[in-house]
This record gives structure tokens, sequence and C-alpha cells, in this order.
């Protein structure tokens, strides 16, 4: 049987069908290609207030410091620094905020987070753009993991919050109160979203502190919480420098610090708090100890060694620092590492190509220097990696890797949160897994290997929150994430950081 169409073509068989005149098309906006993320500049303010109970105020001692671009060492804006006053204003608003918030059925509750994590992906390339900006990070690694992971942490939380009887039966779960947070300026928006979707989720009220040198995206977070109608007081946002944190930590009206930062830090903090009633939980530094056995698929464990190092300049508290491979296979991956490592580019992070961005402050890039003087000295040998030159300006490290590198090196042993890897060999798995032990931190791992019974053995004896099998830095909300030993205590997502937020 012939259609209408069928006898229309048959009757006219040359007649083309009509063509789409491709230039009015585009004209008119049909296949215009969305702008690229970069070509996105975001407003920034000359300077930017404090975050208290749902509006921007200045900070009462009027002091301010500057957040700049590290990739241009360009000012960025003047941002308030909050003192013991304006801290506890935060804490008061938090306070007065918890009984609504927290008495909130679980289903309105997950309103505000779902709204929250729309509004994120809505905003999503001008908030891309100003942690580059604001951070010196890769255009391509906030584009495609900071901020799809902050949304995506909201909305596993929004999920949870009308689920808390059922993610912990028997129990009935109860807010802890008002949460002081503290971050890091590695991940600023993603740090934030891990503090503030549990949180809130579970009707607790949060006095949070960006990094001084990332500011901005917290900042936006803020005002994102006020454009959606977040009750004011529910999420509070001063900025500032470690006096700030230690004003949060110490404020007697908090009921739980949830911390992420170095070490050093962590310590000081878990003294203030030994003696008081506050809960705590520490997310600190990592030495993180990537094994390739010589059954593995090299390449892929090249890669992924890659990805383990380099991303975010080695700004990360679970970089695989140190790599230990099968003597066996030494020279192979050596020479892989080489080859790859040399493709990697270094420079302006808001160049979509750009493998390799800015580190984050003049005194990060000193400290990583520090060790790479100490790696010479100490008689490891550098193998410089990454193609082109460094920019005249701005902060920037060439990526490389030390080979000859004994344990007892401090470029082993202590974390460097820099483009830096210290390549060592082991002959038997015992070895393997007693030396990557050997450190004081215990955050992530990564085995490499074909055997799933050496997967499973080898993650099983590692003393480490996260191993990752045959891939690294692979990072998800329903994934609960923490440390050992020296990298802290606590987990952040899945239901295990949820259980943080809960009485
Ligand atoms: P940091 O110096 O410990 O700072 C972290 C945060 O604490 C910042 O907001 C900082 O403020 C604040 N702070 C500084 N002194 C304080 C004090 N005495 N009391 C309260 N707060 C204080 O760490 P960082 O150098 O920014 O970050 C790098 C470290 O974080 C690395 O060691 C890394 O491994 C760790 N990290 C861990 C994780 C994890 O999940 N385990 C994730 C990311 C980073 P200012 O910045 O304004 O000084
Ligand atoms: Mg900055």
């Amino acid at each position: 049987m012939s259609t209408a169409a069928d006898r229309a073509r048959s009757e006219s068989p040359t007649q083309a069908p009509p063509r789409l005149d491709l230039r009015a098309a585009a004209g008119s906006g049909i296949f215009e290609y969305a702008p690229a993320p970069e070509s996105v500049r975001p407003a920034i303010a000359d300077r930017y207030g404090l975050f208290i109970n749902g509006r921007f105020t200045d900070p009462t001692s009027s002091k301010r410091f500057t957040t700049i671009n590290p990739a241009t060492e360009q000012t960025l804006a003047e941002i308030a620094e909050a003192n013991e006053q304006d801290v506890d204003a935060a804490v008061k608003a938090a306070r007065a905020a918890l009984p609504a918030w927290s008495a909130l059925p679980g289903k309105e509750r997950a309103k505000y987070l779902y709204r929250i994590a729309r509004r994120l992906q809505e905003r999503a390339r001008e908030l891309a753009v100003l942690e580059t900006m604001d951070g010196g990070k890769p255009i391509k690694e906030s584009r495609d993991v900071d901020i799809p992971l902050a949304a995506a942490h909201f909305f596993h939380h929004a999920g949870w919050a009308d689920k808390l009887q059922y993610a912990f039966p028997g129990r009935e779960p109860k807010p802890v109160g008002v949460c002081g947070q503290i971050i890091p300026w590695n991940f600023p928006l993603l740090m934030a979203a891990w503090k503030i979707a549990p949180a809130i989720a579970c009707g607790n009220t949060v006095v949070l502190k960006p990094a001084e040198t990332t500011p901005l995206t917290a900042l936006r977070l803020a005002e994102i919480c006020a454009e959606i109608g977040l009750p004011p007081g529910v999420v509070n946002i001063v900025t500032g420098a470690g006096a700030t944190g230690a004003a949060i930590v110490n404020h007697p009206g908090i009921d739980k610090i949830a911390f992420t930062g170095s070490t050093e830090v962590g310590k000081l903090i878990a003294r203030a708090v030994a003696p008081t009633r506050k809960r705590l939980t520490l997310e600190l530094g990592g030495k993180s100890a990537n094994i390739i056995f010589e059954d593995a698929s090299i390449d892929q464990a090249v890669e992924g060694i890659v990805e383990g190092i380099y991303f975010n300049q080695g700004h990360v508290c679970c970089a695989g620092s140190r790599l230990f491979v099968q003597e066996s296979i030494l020279d192979t991956v050596i020479a892989k590492l080489r080859d790859r490592m040399r493709t990697l580019r270094v420079g302006d992070p808001l160049d979509k190509n750009t493998d390799v961005g800015a580190i984050n402050s003049k005194a990060q890039l000193a400290t990583i220097e520090k060790y790479l003087e100490s790696g010479a000295e100490e008689g490891a040998e550098r193998h410089d990696c990454g193609s082109g030159e460094l920019p005249a300006k701005g902060y920037f490290c060439r990526p490389c890797f030390f080979t000859g590198v004994q344990p007892s090196h401090a470029i082993a042993r202590e974390e460097i949160f820099g483009p830096v890897l210290a390549v060592m060999s082991f002959r038997t798995p015992e070895e393997a897994i007693s030396r990557a032990n050997n450190t004081p931190f215990g955050l992530a791992a990564g085995v490499w290997t074909d055997k799933g019974s050496k997967i499973f053995d080898t993650a099983r004896r590692l003393d480490a929150g996260v191993v990752w099998l045959n891939t690294y830095n692979k990072f998800d909300p329903t994934s609960p994430f923490g440390g050992f030993k020296e990298s802290g205590f606590g987990r952040e997502g899945g239901r295990h950081g949820l259980s943080a937020y809960l009485a």
C-alpha cells in the first residue's frame, strides 16, 4: 500500500526535498553553539560582605583582604574579614534559624536543596569560570568536575532529606544543631557543597568559612541561597583567614565542627575541641600510594597515575603522590610516564586545552619549590615534564616526577600538594603493601592489576579510606570519603556522611 508521500515522490522523482538555508538558520540562532565556558566572564563585584542571616553585611571591623587570580596575579575583589563579633552574629543567626528549619518536614527541606542544585546547574558556566579565575585550576576541571559534582551533592542529599529514618532504621534521626564548617582552597565550591548539603538536609544550620584565597564561589553560593529563598540563617558564610576559622572552632554556640584542610591545623582544632561537647570530623592531608603490579594494563595505569598526580596541579588531598611500580616493569612505566607527561599542557587555566593550570598561591608555589630542591639535594633524579613555556606572570610549576627516591626522602614522606610524583619500586605484593602503609597518612590508594584476587587482597590490607581499583580520583556523592590515621576521621558522602550530621 503506497502512501500519499510515496506517490508524490514517484510522481516527481527528480525533485529534491526542500533545502534548509543553513546561513539563515544560523542567523536565527537555531544552530549556534552555546558560548564556550571561558568566554562567559562572570561579573565580579569590587567588594563582598559577609553572608549572615540571609543578607550581605559589612564586617564590624571594616577590615578587608584581597583575593587574586593566581594565573595573572591580578586582584579580583576585596573580601570582608570576619572577626569574633561577626562570627558570633553568624552563629546567633544559625541558632535562631535552627528550630524552624529542623522542624520542617524533610520533603520541604528537600525542595530547597533541589533548588540550590538546579541553580548551580543553571549558573554552571559562570561558576566554573569564577572557580578557575579565583583558584587557578584548569577550566576543563571546574567545568567537568567541580561544578557538576557540587550540584550532584545537593541533588543526592535532597533525596535523603525525607528518607533519613530509612537510612538509619531504628534510630530517630535528629540534627546535631549549629555546624561550623571550614574548608580549603583546592575545591572551593565542591567542598562547600560537601559540607552544606548533608548538614542542611539533616535539619542543621551552618556557619561556613571558605579559604582566604578562594572565597568567590562560596559567596556566589550564598547569593544562590538568598535567590532561591532559603530561610535566613540556615546557611551563613563568613570570609576571613585562619583567625576567622579559629573563632568558629572556639565559639561556644557551635555543636559540631567539620574541617577539611591540613593535618597541622586539624591537630590544632582537635586540641581546641577536645575539652568541649562539640562533635568533630576532620578531613586532612594525604600521601596516597598508587601501586602498579606487573600484570596491570600499563597504558591504562599510566593514564590513572597522570590523573592522580597532575589533576588540579596536585592540589588534591588524595593525590596519588607516591608511585610504587613492580620492579620488572619499572623501566617501561618510567618511559611511558615520561612520554605521556610530555604532552601535558601547562598554562592559562581559562584555556580549555590546558591540563595543568596555576598554583593556587605564591606561598604554595614556594612550598612546592622547596620540595623540588630537597628532592634533588637528597639525591633523587627529577624529570621535568609538560609542553610549552611557562607563562611569565602568575604562579606556575612544571609538573615533574622523581626517580631514585628513597622512603626516607622528604618528597616520599611529606605532603607536597603540588604536581610532583615520587616513583619507587617493589618486588613482592607484601613489600608493596608494607611500603604503601608506611606513612602517617591514610587517605586514598590506587591498585593496578589484572587479577581480581590481588585487587581484593591488596585493597583489604591498605590503610586508606578510599582504594581505587584500576582507576583513580573518581568521586561520587554516594561514596563515603575520608581518612585513616593522620588523614583524619569521619566520612563525607554516602550514608556514612549523613550520619555525621545526625545526633
Ligand atoms: P589549611 O591551612 O589547614 O586551611 C584549611 C582551612 O582552615 C582554611 O579555610 C584556613 O583558612 C583555615 N584555617 C587556618 N588556620 C586555622 C585555624 N587555626 N583554625 C581554624 N581554621 C583555620 O589547609 P590548606 O593549606 O588551605 O589546604 C590544604 C590542605 O588541605 C592539604 O593538607 C590537603 O591535604 C587538605 N585537604 C584535605 C581534604 C580531605 O578531604 N581530606 C580535602 C582538601 C584538602 P585560610 O585559608 O584563610 O588560612
Ligand atoms: Mg583567589
